[in-house]
């Protein structure tokens, strides 16, 4: 914030009464803050979000379908597949532009939550189960969006990875778990790009509502990562405005109706709330009214380009998870029939359900798209082969589609998940794509050894029971209104499949990491596996998977080479600097992500066996190769030290691995950092082990012990090895020990002044 803004912040909030202060921290319908007019300040629109622009067409309404056109850009689960933060800030750039034209100021999005389950409905809004690629993607999305004036709304903060009772659930997590995995990408996002609010989730954390958590919305969030801007509350997820306010959370969204704003000022006359607490809220919703009114309106945006870079963005996230013997791609020259079977062909599957639901500017379906661009050189024969909410398969579809495969050189089958299987408000109950469509795969299958399945899903699905079916797969996930055409290049190789898997695809639902702790019971739910989610639990497990995190083919090969790693610092922390060669060794372009995960086999305290640090991707040519550099900072090392209540280097060897996926390490190599201080500070609730690791503290143990019998006898023997994990004030009260707990106190007194 400037000085000027702040200037006139603080006039206006000067001027306010209490009462005008209390109803500008409620919103004024669904979708406005409030406005006073008096004083001149406006009201403020924000809108969803995140993958697309929902302006609902009456400000009042709450429902979803309502809304006026817009691009709809692939959702994150797609997005996030294709690892390009260059390409995820020009989609936040247009989503940036097009909120400008719609007069809206804050776009509620992105969404950074982990994929913790595969369950969670809500998955196909997220990004991914790793908090390093959710993050850095989120921060190329905010920073698109946020350079037009508009702001962004990250949410849902935090650990709200569940749509099961998710305005009461508790989640039940340890705090390296979230500082590691659940917070991190709202950290990434804040530290590095400064959103102009951030959302506070519907659930509890530790038994605290998210909306009046101190410690998440003040402590960290504003203390110790600088947030600048404005909490707002996710829709009606305030229970106790009074707390609520003095936590952190500034304004509450939607408008309620009056009870948010009297709790507030009950609160103040009763002395529970203090003007200056008020104010400080005030202070950035005004803050926010000034930054939404320094742009004007623009007067349109280029819908054909939009949609144009909706279709690059899909083909970009789409993943091809197999091609045995290069199926795919189909020439489009030569060659007998395509068989294109399923309603999805027809009727894509291109969004979730719920908040972030687009009304599209226009909608491309994979059948036309073949069509059109086969324009005749390869005859295309569609059968629907299911309809999409069916429970029992159609014996006349199913045969329309057998006939079309037999009589058909190669049978793209496009399958997934029906809409009504997942959505923002509950969770999916399995893993599985409706077994009608696996039967129709089979019979497809039985009369045509070529079939390559499309899938089109928001969340991962098992695909075990289609390998023994398919010589090729895509993972097509939900990929906006321009997927079709997108799905036709990646097919007929005009673009090669660049996408990886930005989350595990497990062989069976029993083996992911929230099996029994999801999703909780009695309104809490425990993140039993702590930091293992995702590749970090199969990893740990050593559990074979369908495709691993980090996953994709492309229509080529690519060779890796000449890893090196420069170590370095800036005075405190180390640096390493990450170079290899990458060569495209086949004979189409093709880009890969190079990928870098960071493992510590000999530590202090539990370390995933490898975690994804820094990755690149890089687009080659036939032959080419090149030199890419990725930098890896302090944190790509660190571990969150609950204790020390910081994040410490421990000193010692860590292994670079290098490669195309969590299971594909081309190349590794060690590097040798000199860390931090690691130690717990000690208390006298140390234990003898303890006392003797710390230097200091070791020497003057040791001179106390010598100084008895019963001491000596401790001094490097079995029965002080026993005693270790003792903490030293019980041993003072052993009889005949040489010190008192008055000793210790006065030793750890002395230690620190
Ligand atoms: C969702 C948010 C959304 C808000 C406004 C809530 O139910 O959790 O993601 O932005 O509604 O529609």
């Amino acid at each position: 914030m400037d000085t000027q803004l702040d200037t006139d912040t603080s006039a206006v909030l000067a001027a306010l009464t209490l009462e005008e202060k209390a109803a500008l921290l409620d919103g004024s319908d669904f979708w406005h803050t409030e406005a006073i007019e008096r004083l001149g300040i406006p009201r403020v629109l924000v809108s969803d979000g995140p993958h697309g622009l929902r302006k609902v067409v009456a400000p009042d309404d709450a429902s979803i379908e309502h809304s006026d056109r817009a691009t709809c850009f692939p959702p994150a689960a797609g997005l996030a597949s294709s690892w390009d933060q260059e390409l995820v800030g020009r989609v936040g750039d247009a989503l940036g532009r097009e909120c400008r034209v719609a007069g809206v100021s804050v776009l509620l999005g992105p969404g950074v939550n982990m994929k913790r389950s595969p369950l969670c409905g809500r998955n196909f809004e997220y990004f991914s189960e790793d908090p390093l690629l959710a993050g850095v993607l989120a921060a190329a999305w905010v920073g698109g969006v946020q350079s037009h004036g508009v702001g962004a709304s990250l949410k849902h903060f935090a650990a709200n990875n569940q749509e099961a009772d998710r305005l009461r659930v508790s989640a039940e997590v340890d705090e390296r778990t979230l500082r590691e995995i659940y917070l991190a990408a709202f950290e990434r996002v804040v530290t590095e790009r400064q959103p102009w609010t951030v959302m506070s989730s519907y659930n509890r954390i530790n038994g605290v509502y998210a909306c009046e958590n101190r410690w998440l919305l003040t402590d960290v969030l504003r203390e110790e990562w600088g947030f600048q801007g404005l909490v707002v509350s996710d829709w009606a997820a305030v229970d106790n405005r009074a707390a609520a306010l003095a936590a952190g959370c500034d304004l509450e969204m939607p408008s309620s109706s009056g009870v948010g704003t009297h709790v507030i000022l009950d609160a103040v006359a009763a002395g529970r709330l203090s003007e200056e607490q008020v104010d400080v809220a005030v202070r950035r919703v005004l803050e926010l009214v000034a930054r939404a009114g320094e742009r004007e309106p623009l007067d349109g945006f280029d819908v054909d380009s939009h949609h144009a870079l909706a279709r690059e963005a899909a083909a970009a996230s789409a993943v091809l998870l197999k091609n045995e013997a290069g199926l795919l791609p189909l020439d489009p020259d030569h060659g007998g029939p395509v068989a294109v079977i399923g309603e999805f062909a027809r009727t894509p599957r291109y969004q979730g359900a719920g908040s972030s639901q687009v009304n599209p500017t226009r909608l491309d379906n994979a059948l036309d798209s073949l069509r059109a661009q086969l324009n005749g050189r390869r005859e295309v024969i569609f059968a629907p082969g299911f309809e999409l909410e069916a429970d029992q398969a159609d014996p006349q579809l199913v045969d329309e589609a057998v006939r079309a495969a037999a009589g058909a050189e190669t049978a793209l089958v496009f399958l997934g998940l029906p809409p009504s299987h997942e959505s923002e408000g509950w969770d999916r109950e399995h893993m599985d794509l409706p077994a009608l469509q696996l039967e129709l795969l089979a019979a497809v299958a039985a009369v045509n050894p070529n079939v390559a399945v499309v899938l089109s899903n928001g969340a991962a699905v098992l695909t075990a029971p289609l390998e023994p079916h398919a010589r090729a797969i895509i993972e097509g996930w939900l990929l906006g209104q321009a997927g079709g055409a997108a799905l036709a290049d990646l097919l007929l190789g005009r673009v090669s499949p660049s996408g990886r898997l930005a989350e595990t695809i497990p062989l069976k639902f029993s083996d992911n990491p929230t099996i029994g702790n999801f999703p909780g019971e009695n309104h809490e739910v425990r993140y039993g596996e702590g930091l293992l989610i995702g590749y970090r639990w199969y990893d740990a497990h050593e559990l074979p998977v369908a495709y691993p995190f980090g996953h994709g083919l492309a229509y080529t090969s690519f060779g890796y080479a000449d890893l090196r790693a420069v170590v370095s610092d800036d005075g405190r922390w180390p640096r390493v600097e990450v170079t290899v060669t990458v060569s495209n060794t086949g004979a189409r372009p093709g880009a890969e992500v190079v990928q870098v995960y960071v493992a510590d086999p000999v530590a202090s305290v539990y370390r995933p066996a490898q975690e994804l640090r820094g990755f690149a991707k890089v687009m080659l040519e036939p032959g080419e190769s090149r030199e890419v550099s990725i930098p890896l900072d302090a944190r790509a090392f660190a571990y969150w030290h609950v204790a020390r209540g910081e994040w410490v280097v421990e000193g010692g060897d860590f292994e670079l691995r290098v490669g195309a996926s969590t299971r594909d390490i081309r190349l590794s190599t060690t590097v040798a950092l000199v860390g931090g201080e690691v130690a717990a500070p000690l208390t006298s609730r140390s234990t003898l082990g303890e006392f003797l690791a710390d230097a200091a503290a070791s020497e003057w143990l040791l001179a106390q012990l010598r100084r008895s019998p019963l001491g000596e006898r401790v001094i490097g023997t079995h029965l002080g090895k026993m005693l270790e994990t003792v903490p030293l004030t019980r041993l003072a009260r052993f009889p005949g020990s040489p010190f008192t707990e008055a000793d210790i106190d006065e030793y750890l007194r002395t230690r620190s002044a």
